[in-house]
């Protein structure tokens, strides 16, 4: 069986149009520029990808990764597993069970231990965010943790062109289905919506919603205009299709009928804005990039940038300056610049917060104030987003001060509060109050909310 797909017919158009075609681990000796690397680079990845999900397209390999800069090239490193996105323990375990010839059965189980141990629905994704129905059901595909905004996964839109070796869902797209958040079910999400008047903000997200057929999308999205949606303003899609695949957007079959799609929902009075996952400038250098930002923001969609910061990807001032200054060029938002989530490969990508700040701050200095409106460095966590927003020195304490950019309980947004400075704490849950305090200002109300759902802090 291949795992080379070919999805799209020829076509005369005035774009050539290009093949996707997809690698994922049992494809690993078919990338033409890995074979160039050692043998045993290229068993590592073996064992890596036993554990975390790994898919990659030739759009990345021959366009955006710069393989003489190999094993350091940011977009490598952003979709290629590295020995070290396990920890050492866990390498050797998976290391012994594919030399040892372990049978499938053997290397799955062993696959599905290891994940098990990475934290693999951080934040309480699953338990606290899953909103319940009437009768107290669950109703899978969505997600409402702050009162504005509602995340709906839809189930055709759950992989993506390609995989980010840092990805914090990477969960639903290894084996096993009952970790998924995923629907099929247009009615569930149109139904919820209009029963919650205090919605503006529909976030279509996956995997990547823009793998999906346009006309799947449309049967999403056009009933939205109806007047029972009237208090939805703004429909939000989250993709890294502008770095992995623009040609969803320019040249795919359906292209022209997602563009008439988008412009339709904007001349119909809705905000329509493109939540974009950038990392690093590099996945800007195409014309083919640069020509699906042109035709998306042509319809009068938003494009808003925002990305996680990683160690080996991006930890670095002048590159984020640079990113940011770009993205403003070609009309781009910088929205957020995330903490990497304590989840899957963190160990590899993760970067202290204190050096986080340095990082956002020197880059800051380097753009203009259109460059200055991405917020960060932010953590996604339980309780809601919380940002750094500096270290200070308050009688004789250094301190993080921190805020809340968006919370569960709306009231503790925009709250300074602060910790106790810690050089290497990289998350939320390793931060102490400041001031000899017990606790943050906000702890006690979580834990009520955890209790709620029978869970512990
Ligand atoms: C970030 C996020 C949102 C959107 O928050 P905004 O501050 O409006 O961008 C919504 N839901 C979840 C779960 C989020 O993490």
């Amino acid at each position: 069986m291949t795992h080379i797909s070919t999805l799209q017919k020829p076509r005369l158009a005035e774009t050539r149009r290009e093949p996707f075609k997809v690698y994922t681990r049992r494809d690993l000796d078919r990338i033409e520029p890995l074979q160039r690397l050692p043998e045993e680079t290229r068993f590592e990845m073996r064992v890596v990808s036993s554990v975390l999900p790994f898919r990659v397209n030739q759009y990345v390999i021959d366009e955006l990764i710069d393989w003489d800069r190999v094993p350091d090239d940011p977009i490598y490193q952003l979709t290629f597993p590295q020995r070290g996105m396990l920890e050492p323990g866990m390498f050797e375990r998976m290391d012994e069970a594919l030399r040892g010839g372990a049978d499938c059965r053997a290397i799955q189980a062993l696959a599905r231990e290891l994940r098990a141990k990475l934290n693999p629905h951080p934040a309480g994704q699953i338990q606290l965010n899953i909103p319940r129905d009437a009768r107290g059901e669950p109703i899978n595909g969505l997600q409402h943790k702050y009162r504005e905004t509602v995340l709906f996964f839809p189930s055709q839109g759950q992989t993506c062109h390609s995989y980010c070796t840092f990805c914090f869902r990477w969960a639903q797209f290894v084996g096993d289905k009952s970790l998924r958040i995923a629907t099929t079910e247009v009615e569930r999400l149109h139904h919820y919506l209009e029963n919650h008047p205090e919605v503006t903000d529909l976030l279509i997200t996956g995997g990547d919603p823009m793998v999906m057929k346009a006309k799947h999308l449309r049967a999403y999205l056009e009933p939205l205009l109806d007047p029972r949606f009237e208090h939805l303003q703004t429909i939000r899609i989250g993709t890294k299709a502008l770095t992995f695949w623009p040609q969803r957007f320019v040249g795919d079959e359906d292209a022209d009928e997602l563009i008439a799609t988008f412009e339709r929902l904007v001349r119909a009075g809705k905000h329509l804005a493109i939540m974009a996952h950038y990392n690093h400038w590099q996945e800007l250098r195409t014309d083919i990039a640069r020509r699906a930002i042109a035709r998306l923001r042509a319809t009068g969609a938003e494009i808003r940038s925002q990305g996680p910061l990683l160690a080996h990807i991006n930890d670095d001032a002048d590159d984020w300056g640079r990113l940011w200054k770009t993205q403003v060029r070609l009309g781009i938002i910088p929205y957020y610049m995330f903490v990497e989530r304590d989840t899957g490969a963190r160990a590899w990508f993760e970067v202290p917060l204190a050096r986080a700040w340095e990082i956002y701050r020197g880059a800051m200095q380097q753009v203009s104030g259109l460059g200055r409106t991405a917020r960060g460095p932010s953590m996604s966590a339980g309780p809601g987003k919380v940002e750094v927003q500096g270290v200070a020195e308050v009688r004789g304490e250094k301190v993080f001060v921190l805020r809340f950019i968006q919370a569960r309980n709306p009231d503790w947004v925009q709250r300074p509060f602060f910790a106790r400075y810690d050089e290497q704490a990289t998350w939320l849950d390793q931060l102490r109050p400041a001031f000899g305090e017990e606790r943050f200002f906000f702890e006690e109300e979580y834990d009520e909310m955890l209790a709620g759902r029978g869970l512990k802090s």
